[in-house]
């Protein structure tokens, strides 16, 4: 049964944009919870994910279903840095700062992976879970002007451009936080919760 609202604890609308190209018929919408987040100190992206999802809980509508996200980029030539960091990584510079860490590194130290982790926390507190990775590397060199944070100088496998030059409509379908969100409906299928409005042949 489709919950009325399904509350995205983000003020990041790209992230919003991004699960509702997935989540279809899902009515989702920005949790306005004011700017008391709590901080995000766990040590893992779910366990990031929950500390914003049960702060959603406490200020969404009891009947609302409650979605919550943490990613990051994780770089094999800074030890899987900055992952969970990467949100804080290089300030107002974050590609600035990422190409700086790796200059001088060329080929697998230049590969690695966008991760997303979702938690949905239902009206009854259980939780649903879905991850999404995508594998790729970091070019030498920004290009292109759309979605956000990172996307300047990644470029994913099997691609030639920039997740910022492949575009929005490319991220709706084939982003890491896509993949999170199609992973979060396959755990709401197996739960037995899949919303009527969301059939199979719309995805
Ligand atoms: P969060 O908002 O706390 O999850 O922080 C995630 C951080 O990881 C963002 O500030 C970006 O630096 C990076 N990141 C996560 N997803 C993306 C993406 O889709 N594109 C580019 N950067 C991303």
């Amino acid at each position: 049964m489709l919950p009325p609202v399904v509350r995205v604890a983000t003020g990041n609308r790209h992230k919003l944009e991004e699960l509702g190209a997935i989540l279809v018929g899902w009515p989702l919408d920005i949790l306005v919870a004011g700017a008391d987040y709590p901080p995000e100190d766990a040590d893992t992206y779910a366990g990031n994910a929950r500390i914003k999802a049960r702060h959603g809980r406490a200020h969404a509508e009891p009947g609302a279903w409650v979605i919550a996200e943490d990613s990051g980029i994780e770089v094999d030539g800074l030890d899987g840095g900055p992952g969970v960091h990467s949100a804080r990584f290089g300030g107002d510079d974050p590609v600035g700062r990422l190409l700086a860490a790796l200059a001088g590194i060329d080929g697998e130290g230049r590969r690695g992976r966008y991760v997303c982790e979702l938690v949905c926390l239902l009206p009854d507190g259980s939780e649903l879970r879905g991850t999404g990775l995508l594998p790729g590397r970091v070019a030498h060199a920004p290009a292109g002007s759309e979605g956000f944070g990172f996307d300047p100088v990644f470029v994913p496998d099997g691609e030639q451009h920039s997740v910022a030059v492949l575009g929005n409509a490319w991220k709706a379908a084939g982003s890491h936080r896509a993949r999170g969100a199609r992973s979060l409906l396959a755990a709401a299928e197996a739960a037995g919760l899949l919303p009527p409005t969301a059939p199979a042949a719309q995805r």
